[in-house]
């Protein structure tokens, strides 16, 4: 079987087939895991991180394999691969988004869980099976991303990590590895992209761009913008913040933030999606086009008050 991830992967992402993976190998079931884009830099602390296939590798993957397994993708389209690889195959589809498409041929979808990689370690409880050290500590990695360090985290979601730490996951290595370095051109970065601020709607929503001018002038790649949301969400008073990326012509990766505001409406209605209070979609369009567009959809949001 090949555990598969969406398009550029986060922790959650490459948490939950990390984990998963050594769960599989810890029977001897033959699995392969692979994502269209390589796992990012702040995963590679963890054991494994370097066995993922990336790029063109995915039809050698899958050659001979019966059972795909999606972790942490909303839709089909997000695990970007050809109609191809899976012809003849099973697929699972494992998630915690609100906005999964149920695209599997089983779907284990329950947006009841901060993160993918909970949801995987609540299987492996449920079915007393056992967590190696390789296992804990991707899982961990897992849920402290995806519920930003525990912020907002419950009482069982810090049982979860507990438990993983006492299987071999190691909470100040992945706190420095993933929260605890950043390089001198990240910071270029955010100097030069907090310099398009904007606030909007009386105060209310806030947003940020990057082009790719900006990217290229600071030796930066995608995987380097990776917050850069949170400090236009945590601007006191900001109900909706958005963050825009230049990622090729006339292409717009946006992300977006809610304080008690939906904001995966707004992405669901652009063909994204996410959770309630974080969202993202892929936008085509000049910035002036995709900018109206989303004020207005911010507007129509904050004048909703839902
Ligand atoms: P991000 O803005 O990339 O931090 O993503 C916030 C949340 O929205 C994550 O849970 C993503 O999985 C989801 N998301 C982001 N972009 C998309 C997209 N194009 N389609 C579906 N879900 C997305
Ligand atoms: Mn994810
Ligand atoms: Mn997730």
């Amino acid at each position: 079987m090949v555990l598969l991830v969406h398009e550029r992967p986060d922790l959650d992402a490459i948490g939950s087939q990390l984990g998963l993976y050594y769960l599989l190998k810890s029977f001897d079931i033959p699995v392969q895991m692979y994502s269209k884009d390589p796992a990012p830099r702040i995963s590679h602390y963890l054991i494994g991180s370097d066995l993922i296939h990336s790029g063109d590798q995915g039809a050698a993957v899958v050659d001979g394999c019966d059972l795909l397994i999606s972790l942490d993708c909303g839709s089909k389209g997000r695990l970007s691969l050809s109609s191809e690889m899976f012809e003849g195959r099973k697929l699972i589809n494992i998630d915690h988004h609100a906005s999964n498409r149920n695209f599997g041929d089983v779907n284990v979808v329950d947006a009841s869980f901060c993160a993918t990689g909970a949801l995987i370690y609540d299987m492996i409880c449920s079915l007393n099976l056992p967590i190696s050290s390789a296992c804990a500590s991707a899982l961990f990695a897992a849920i402290l991303t995806d519920t930003h360090r525990f912020y907002k985290a419950d009482a069982a979601v810090f049982r979860m990590a507990a438990d993983l730490i006492d299987h071999g996951a190691n909470s100040s290595l992945a706190t420095e590895e993933i929260y605890g370095r950043v390089s001198e051109n990240q910071l270029h970065l955010l100097q030069e992209s907090l310099q398009t601020l904007k606030i909007r709607d009386q105060g209310c929503s806030s947003w940020i761009t990057v082009d790719a001018a900006m990217m290229q002038r600071c030796g930066v790649d995608y995987e380097d913008t990776e917050g850069l949301i949170d400090y236009a969400r945590n601007i006191d008073g900001i109900k909706v913040a958005v963050f825009m990326r230049h990622d090729a012509v006339d292409v717009w990766k946006v992300s977006m933030r809610g304080q008690g505001y939906n904001v995966s409406r707004i992405a669901e209605s652009l063909g994204g999606g996410g959770h309630l209070y974080a969202a993202g979609c892929t936008m085509h369009g000049s910035q002036e086009e995709i900018c109206a567009i989303l004020q207005m959809k911010v507007r129509a949001l904050l004048e909703e008050n839902v």
